[in-house]
């Protein structure tokens, strides 16, 4: 094994497999997708409906390629199958169930057997390691707890890892604040909106970040822009790590970045991805960028053979300077699904994010509106400015406007209305961040 320590010199067990040599990370992965496509087939009836359409049976699976040829698995899916009908495993296995915050309807459900959650708390653990956190450290665990599974995910993960947790939830900012200070909380983890909001409330508390003993931040569960994690480093003195994960595939722990902040690893001996062309469905060429499919190697309660994510990224080959053979995706600013069309014009809001963080004087608060006058369609962002913009001049307020009103024009190729507002004037979140609020009547 090569030699591998983490910030305090040590290497965790449970990353190795992080290093495997690529040959024999293949052939695991081949063994692995091979068992499960077996066990999908014999218990799932969509799965094996799919695969007998196509004429195809498991023992079509020869190589990592013919995964390609695979049926996908869709969120519908999980719909249509509501509640337990893509469960491979019986009910008497199942030691948990988890279960997405519908916008629609109904959740979609999730289950785990005992061995599946041992496999969550794995590369739970083996992404705390990557981020250089280890025993001794405190981590103070903002993630909701309940049926969204970044709380427990990250719960257990923490434990097995020999840290002390501090199982606080979603919520209570003043609290939040007291705690990070007061019990000398060395790392949290939440999502990235979040954070600023706790960021933007500390001095008013009397929190000096600076001056903490937090030195990372575990940021995940929705989509955020580099420009974002600049902002958030410069301002809080921590690191800020990416967290990537899903509960059709896991909950948290799918892929996490290392210390070498170049986009997040993922744990591919237990989720093998792919990227293909989100409208033709066809893998792309190694490197570019598309929609992210993964296949769950090992999960046994409810396998997911090459689930669509919605998620718009890339995978990098090249090795990382922490000496991981897993590869990495690049961080997931865009999901496919927040993605608006203005005057015929596909955006994304991290376009937009990034594009106002570019210039000095905007705050990480934003918030686009989408209206519909006469069949035009108008986009307006409201975005908070530093308090000094406000005492300045008439004049500093519209060149700071005039400077995002290009910087956007010249990232989405549309003119938007930029609206400049007080600091602490849009709504904060306390989990995932809302960042679109479309008004058009369709
Ligand atoms: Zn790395």
């Amino acid at each position: 094994m090569r030699s591998v320590s983490n910030s305090n010199g040590a290497f965790h067990p449970a990353s190795a497999p992080d290093f495997l040599p690529l040959p024999q990370l293949r052939s695991l992965q081949l063994q692995r997708l091979q068992s499960i496509v077996q066990l999908a087939y014999d218990q799932v009836g969509l799965f094996r409906q799919r695969m007998s359409e196509r004429g195809w049976t498991p023992r079509d699976v020869e190589t990592l390629e013919d995964l390609s040829k695979l049926p996908f698995t869709l969120k519908t899916d999980l719909r249509d199958t509501y509640p337990f009908g893509l469960f491979a495993s019986p009910m008497k296995d199942i030691v948990r169930l988890h279960a997405s915050s519908g916008t629609t309807g109904k959740p979609i459900v999730v289950a785990y057997t005992q061995e599946d959650l041992g496999v969550w708390t794995n590369v739970m653990v083996r992404s705390f390691a990557a981020c250089g956190l280890h025993e001794g450290d405190i981590i103070q665990n903002a993630y909701g707890y309940g049926l969204f599974t970044g709380g427990l995910g990250v719960h257990y993960g923490a434990e097995a890892l020999g840290a002390t947790v501090i199982p606080i939830s979603g919520g209570n900012t003043q609290r939040q604040l007291m705690v990070l200070k007061d019990f000398g909380v060395t790392a949290i983890c939440c999502t990235p909106s979040y954070f600023l909001h706790l960021l933007d409330q500390g001095p008013e508390l009397g929190v000096d970040f600076k001056a903490l003993k937090l030195r990372a931040g575990v940021f995940g569960a929705e989509p955020w822009t580099e420009s974002m994690r600049q902002r958030i480093q410069a301002n809080s003195g921590i690191k800020a790590y990416d967290i990537y994960g899903l509960s059709e595939i896991i909950g948290p722990g799918v892929a996490m970045e290392c210390q070498a902040q170049a986009g997040p690893h993922v744990f591919e001996d237990f989720f093998y991805p792919e990227i293909i062309d989100p409208v033709t469905g066809v893998p792309v060429a190694e490197g570019e960028e598309g929609e992210l499919v993964l296949t769950t190697l090992s999960k046994k309660a409810m396998p997911m053979i090459r689930y669509r994510t919605r998620d718009i990224t890339s995978l990098a080959y090249d090795r990382c300077e922490c000496g991981r053979t897993l590869r990495r995706i690049q961080r997931i600013a865009r999901r496919s699904d927040d993605m608006f069309i203005v005057r015929g014009v596909n955006v994304y809001p991290s376009q937009i994010e990034s594009a106002l963080l570019r210039i000095e004087g905007a705050l990480p608060h934003y918030e686009i509106t989408l209206t519909r006058d006469q069949g035009l369609d108008n986009l307006e962002v409201q975005v908070e400015v530093t308090p000094e913009v406000f005492t300045d001049t008439v004049g500093a307020l519209e060149q700071l406007q005039g400077q995002l009103n290009h910087s956007i024009e010249t990232t989405i190729g549309l003119r938007a209305q930029v609206r400049l507002v007080q600091p602490r004037t849009l709504q904060r979140s306390e989990g995932k961040a809302k960042r679109v609020i479309d008004q058009r009547k369709l």
